[in-house]
């Protein structure tokens, strides 16, 4: 992580990151990679994975096109990030810095080991199931939160 900035997401604002701060900063949980249901009035996160997730180690099978492959990707940019908020879980590295918090211990920026998201559950490693293998209209079956703001 040579071009990262020493500490540069306790000392910077998001929109004073450079893009590969910017990238390093997501702890790759791939909690944003679960499917969500929306009606009028809510959003229902699920434990379903989009189809696009390796669940054996939780990365985006094509990260580079992904929001070209898939529609809903929800991909983070300086730009979209507070429209996006609420879609995102507490413990997301973009929310908390947003929020003036810091990063967990945890956060491989910190303990410099990308696995250890997995290995401490924080992940949806273990967790999620892939769409390719969910009937749709068994998806209120799978919800496990739900978001009430829209
Ligand atoms: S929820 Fe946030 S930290 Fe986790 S994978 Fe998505 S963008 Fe990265
Ligand atoms: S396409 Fe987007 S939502 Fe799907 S796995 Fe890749 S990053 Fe996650």
């Amino acid at each position: 992580m040579t071009n990262l900035r020493k500490l540069f997401w306790e000392k910077y604002t998001l929109d004073q990151l450079t893009p590969a701060e910017w990238e390093a900063l997501c702890d790759s949980c791939a909690k944003c990679c679960l499917m969500k249901i929306t009606d009028e009035e809510k959003i229902f996160i699920t434990n379903i994975s989009c189809k696009n997730l390796q669940v054996s180690d939780c990365t985006c099978s094509d990260y580079s096109n992904r929001e070209k492959k898939v529609k809903d990707c929800l991909k983070l940019t300086k730009d979209n990030l507070q429209k996006n908020l609420k879609f995102l879980p507490s413990s997301c590295s973009y929310k908390l810095i947003d929020e003036g918090k810091p990063l967990p211990q945890w956060h491989h920026l910190i303990s410099e080991d990308k696995e250890i998201v997995h290995k401490l559950n924080q992940s949806i490693k273990n967790y999620c199931v892939s769409e390719a293998l969910v009937d749709q209209k068994d998806y209120e079956d799978h919800i496990v939160a739900e978001i009430t703001e829209k």
